[in-house]
């Protein structure tokens, strides 16, 4: 059974690099701030902005002869240059390939190496780890933010440089479809991260389906902290706001009552956020210190969100429009997504245009009818080409054109998706599927309880037993006993919470997932 969008399909241009695309509005709002640096107010315009990326096409074609088919690293945190050099890099032909700033430089160096990168830029914080990771790989130069020609390095102005020239940029991408603009990386929460072959089409599509709801427009201010260099903060938030005209307040680092101040300082409309800040907004205790009333759209996405964990913050934040999707690096990025908070509390929303799914079950056959979980695929035109030199996971990924996600969900009659747990993340607890997430709502609305996550530990009778790692809220006393019981007058008895253990803090990557392999390995510090 094939799901359709609600939606009418929309028109998607194929022949239009990604560059060109989304500077298509820019002339509506030349002088409009786009990006705001929270740390020194800074403040570039739309039109600043286009000059820059032309600057960059034109000094990496003719000074440092890039283009088609080559690949340029861009090792930053959220600055102002991060758009600039993505889509400058996007025009010459070439491919970025986005890292991670806080990697270590033997991570860096892996992900140079599989990526084949000619070129790599960073800032002068990062530096050094760069230049040490690049011996024994093809990077050839490094750029930058701050530098100067010392150290091997070239000063990011040789890539800014004003160009004097009028006549026009060569057309270097002749088939968006299959050119290749980035090549993300996924977040490695399952095991080790893959690269994945994104198309200047796919990035495109994803900025057509996601412009249909409206929820990000010239009138919008947006706050950047999630990372562009994951597929998230980097489509849905670096470039739609530059193509829809909003603007963004760039923020490096997060913390949560600074990312309340800023709301309050610029006004911001539209956080796009992950779980863990949306479990902020559920139990910090000042938020009322906060003028908070610019604020109308919380957007979540990344990991799941609980229906629990929503209404509490519909609670606190009655005004605010919330609003979940759910994506993956693979689909570039979202495949479906709430209109407005009507949706119900705890689904992904509905499909985006242009998008099928279908829901397979364990035997590999089609789920039929509503409510009725199973793995979800999709076929959509921002799903990737493939991955980055691993033609087999490719194969067993896609299949007949359908995207398998690993992940499960259901639908409603309705259309709303609900997505369930990753299919690896399912507790097996003697023959039955517990999905942890499910536990962790739960466990997330009691009052004592800060923070959660729950894990399969292996057991000899049952396979797995379900234990949850629990933080505990500041004042609040609670034990094992009373955190068992709390769960088993919730669930069905298979679903019990079995063994708890108290600590600190529940280890979380920068792109918002709980890392359960670290539990499972108890890599974490106990109370
Ligand atoms: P890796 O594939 O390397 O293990 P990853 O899957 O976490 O890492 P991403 O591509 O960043 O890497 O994340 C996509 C995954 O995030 C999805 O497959 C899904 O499990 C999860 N996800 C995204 N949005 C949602 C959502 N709204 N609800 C539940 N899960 C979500
Ligand atoms: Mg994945």
């Amino acid at each position: 059974m094939i799901h359709q969008s609600r939606f009418d399909s929309v028109n998607i241009p194929d022949d239009v690099s990604l560059t060109d695309f989304v500077l298509s509005k820019v002339h509506r709002h030349r002088d409009k701030p786009f990006m705001i640096d929270s740390a020194d107010g800074s403040v570039i315009t739309f039109g600043e902005t286009r000059q820059l990326i032309h600057n960059v096409v034109f000094n990496l074609i003719n000074e440092h002869e890039f283009g088609c088919g080559q690949v340029m690293a861009i090792l930053l945190p959220n600055v102002t240059l991060y758009p600039i050099l993505y889509l400058g890099i996007a025009r010459s032909g070439g491919a970025s390939s986005t890292i991670n700033p806080l990697y270590t430089d033997e991570e860096i160096k892996k992900q140079l190496i599989t990526s084949n990168a000619r070129f790599i830029v960073t800032n002068t914080a990062n530096q050094e780890k760069v230049l040490k990771s690049i011996t024994g790989t093809s990077v050839e130069k490094v750029f930058v933010i701050g530098g100067d020609s010392s150290k091997n390095t070239l000063p990011i102005s040789s890539l800014l440089k004003d160009i004097n020239v009028t006549h026009l940029l060569p057309k270097n991408v002749k088939n968006p479809k299959k050119h290749i603009v980035c090549i993300p990386f996924s977040s490695g929460t399952t095991g080790v991260n893959k690269g994945v072959l994104i198309s200047h089409y796919n990035i495109i599509s994803n900025l057509c389906q996601a412009e249909v709801y409206g929820q990000v427009t010239d009138k919008d201010v947006m706050i950047g902290f999630l990372p562009y260099f994951h597929i998230y903060g980097q489509i849905l938030i670096m470039l739609q706001s530059l193509y829809s005209g909003a603007t963004i307040v760039n923020v490096e680092k997060f913390d949560f009552d600074v990312f309340l101040k800023l709301i309050e300082k610029y006004k911001i409309t539209h956080a796009k956020i992950v779980p863990p800040v949306m479990l902020q907004f559920a139990k910090h205790p000042n938020l009322d210190h906060y003028n908070l009333s610019s604020l109308k759209r919380l957007f979540c996405g990344a990991a799941p969100l609980s229906g629990e964990l929503t209404s509490i913050v519909h609670q606190r934040l009655p005004g605010v429009d919330i609003v979940q999707a759910y994506g993956m690096t693979e689909l570039a990025t979202a495949v479906t997504c709430a209109e407005s908070h009507k949706a119900r509390d705890g689904s992904a929303g509905i499909l985006m245009p242009n998008v099928q799914m279908k829901i397979i079950d364990l035997t590999g056959s089609d789920v039929e009818g509503y409510n009725k979980e199973g793995e979800l695929a999709f076929k959509t035109p921002s799903a990737m080409l493939g991955y980055l030199n691993n033609e087999e996971a490719t194969q067993s990924t896609i299949v007949d054109g359908w995207l398998h996600t690993g992940d499960i969900g259901y639908i409603d009659k309705d259309g709303y998706v609900y997505v369930v747990d990753r299919v690896k993340e399912l507790i097996k607890y003697k023959g039955f599927q517990v999905p942890p997430a499910e536990l962790e709502g739960l466990l997330l609305k009691h009052e004592c309880i800060q923070d959660c996550a729950v894990v399969g530990v292996p057991d000899e009778a049952a396979g797995e037993l379900p234990k949850a790692f629990v933080v505990k809220k500041q004042g609040h006393d609670l034990n094992e006993e009373q955190v068992i019981s709390y769960i088993a007058q919730h669930v069905n008895p298979q679903k019990k919470i079995r063994m708890v253990q108290f600590i600190d803090s529940i280890p979380k990557s920068a792109t918002g997932k709980i890392l359960r392999r670290l539990l499972r390995t108890s890599q974490v510090s106990k109370l």
